[in-house]
């Protein structure tokens, strides 16, 4: 597969400073920030360092350094949160990707929503 990553995007430019953003959390591969338009009381972005455009592109072809700090970032904000079901009232976990996935952001990115009850997943 050859993915096409655009270094102009907008989660390019927090990563290069060039625009602000509320961080959450911080490694050496992964960076996790409020999401400027919340869809719960809790919404934050997690995403890795390096140019990914989606998740399948993340899937294949991060390193597992990179994998694994991603995804014990993010699940360790579930807990820092307090959304954890674990002592908490739980969370949805979204990654949009492309067209049908209704990505807007060209830059891997999961979702993390909590804080109330997200409802159904889709329309039954
Ligand atoms: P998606 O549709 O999955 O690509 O989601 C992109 C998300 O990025 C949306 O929820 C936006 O509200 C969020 N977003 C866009 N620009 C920024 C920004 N500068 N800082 C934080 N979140 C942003």
């Amino acid at each position: 597969m050859s993915y096409t990553y655009d270094s102009q995007n907008i989660f390019a430019k927090i990563l290069r400073g060039e625009i602000p953003n509320s961080t959450v959390a911080e490694t050496d591969h992964s960076l996790a920030f409020k999401d400027i338009n919340p869809g719960a009381p809790h919404h934050v972005l997690v995403i890795p360092k390096g140019a990914y455009v989606n998740f399948d592109h993340f899937s294949g072809a991060a390193s597992d350094t990179e994998i694994l700090d991603f995804y014990r970032l993010a699940g360790k904000i579930t807990n820092d949160l307090g959304i954890s079901p674990d002592g908490g009232l739980g969370y949805r976990v979204i990654g949009n990707s492309g067209e049908h996935g209704v990505q807007d952001v060209p830059h891997f990115h999961l979702h993390i929503l909590g804080g109330h009850s997200m409802g159904r997943m889709l329309p039954k």
